[in-house]
């Protein structure tokens, strides 16, 4: 929210640990967000984004790191004192009061005068657009509805941060959906900055000027839906945002190019490649063109087989069995002109060397269809 000064607020998160049982479950977590901004903390689940959310309302005490609100260090403030307002997945109204009371209750409990309560109550039901709702009980509205009254109760008191921990979680995927650009709405309205949880990609896609990925407790890359798209940092963030095929290969500096042990491919100009390593590629399914028939010799292609050949209406989808035995998926807009292919055809997988992201071959466990080719062909 805008203060008196029309200043906008800024959160700061400095090395933020937080353990339980001797477990890190946070680990070193930093971030900066602009007052206005929208973060996204998106990863799966047990990775620390709740925990994180948590010690930034002030639910859970860091065992060391900051937490500052315009450069104010808020670790030893109480929940009341933080102006953030929390918006949870299970919405915790309470049964027995209307949606106005809801709201007001709290700005009662905190000393507001009754009159005052209900027409600051009235105003952020307005904003929620729950206006003629007011006097239902919880149970006399729709899941999607009481999420509304929940988010209301969080921005009555003009917070300058909001937190949202996964509130669309209960909701169907329609009305989701909706529910999505209404929080967008209304966030921008308010000009609250605000962290949002989710493990839906999709949502995180949607709604957020950053993204925040975790893993294990730890922020695996920060960047805008396209950085971590185009420019993924790690096979984690690649496999986590989209779908991506992987080659693994072995670098050769000295000719600029990764060997696979069916392939060659250049490196891409953005990157530089130094050590003989065992390197991985990311090819993206609507980066990889895809023709009938064998290759000729070069770079940058595979020979495969079509395996299965999915039409989803905008694009066709084929999954393409190569050489080393692994599954490639190829995405091909549907333009009336694309060539059609069916499962069994031979084809020619390609695609051009500034397209590909090429990363340290992480360790991880591969799904089975990507089953990482030998070492063969390492450093010539
Ligand atoms: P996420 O929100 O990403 O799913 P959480 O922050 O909720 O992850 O949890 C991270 C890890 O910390 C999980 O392994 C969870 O079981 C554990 N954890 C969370 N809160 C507590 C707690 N109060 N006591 C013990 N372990 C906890
Ligand atoms: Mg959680």
């Amino acid at each position: 929210m805008t203060t008196a000064a029309g200043t906008k607020a800024e959160l700061e998160v400095v090395g933020l640990h937080k353990q339980f049982n001797g477990v890190p479950v946070v680990n070193d977590v930093s971030l900066t967000l602009r007052a206005g901004e929208f973060l996204t903390m998106l990863g799966p689940s047990g990775s620390g984004k709740t925990t994180t959310l948590r010690m930034i309302a002030g639910f859970e005490h860091p065992d060391r790191g900051e937490i500052r609100l315009r450069g104010q260090d808020l670790t030893a403030l109480p929940v009341y004192e933080r102006g953030i307002g929390m918006v949870f997945q299970n919405y915790a109204l309470f049964p027995h009061l209307s949606a106005l009371r809801n709201i007001a209750f709290p700005l009662e409990m905190r000393g507001v005068g009754r009159t005052e309560a209900r027409r600051r109550a009235m105003s952020a039901l307005e904003m929620v657009e729950l206006g003629s709702q007011a006097k239902k009980l919880p149970k006399q509205l729709s899941g999607g509805q009481q999420q509304r009254v929940a988010l209301a109760r969080a921005i009555v008191f003009e917070p300058d941060i909001l937190l949202m921990d996964e509130p669309l979680g209960a909701l169907d995927k329609r009305l989701r959906e909706t529910m999505q650009l209404e929080i967008m709405r209304i966030t921008r309205e308010v000009g609250a900055t605000v962290v949002y949880v989710t493990h839906d990609q999709e949502e995180a896609l949607v709604m957020s000027d950053r993204i925040a990925i975790y893993n294990q407790g730890r922020i695996e890359q920060i960047g805008t839906a396209q950085d971590l798209y185009e420019r993924p940092t790690s096979l984690f963030v690649a496999d986590f945002i989209g779908e991506s095929n992987v080659l693994t290969g072995h670098a050769e500096p000295g000719n600029g190019v990764v060997r696979g042990a069916t392939w060659v491919a250049d490196v891409p100009s953005s990157a530089t490649v130094t050590g003989s390593g065992p390197v991985s590629l990311v090819v993206r399914p609507e980066m990889l063109r895809i023709a009938s028939g064998a290759a000729p010799e070069g770079r940058n292609r595979l020979e495969g087989r079509v395996q299965e050949a999915i039409y989803l209406g905008g694009v066709r989808k084929y999954t393409v069995r190569v050489a080393d035995g692994s599954l490639l998926e190829c995405r091909v807009p549907r333009t009336g002109t694309e060539s059609v292919l069916d499962p069994g055809d031979e084809v020619t997988l390609s695609w051009h060397p500034d397209q590909v992201v090429l990363l340290p071959a992480a360790e991880r466990a591969e799904p089975a269809e990507r089953a990482e080719p030998a070492d063969a062909g390492a450093a010539a």
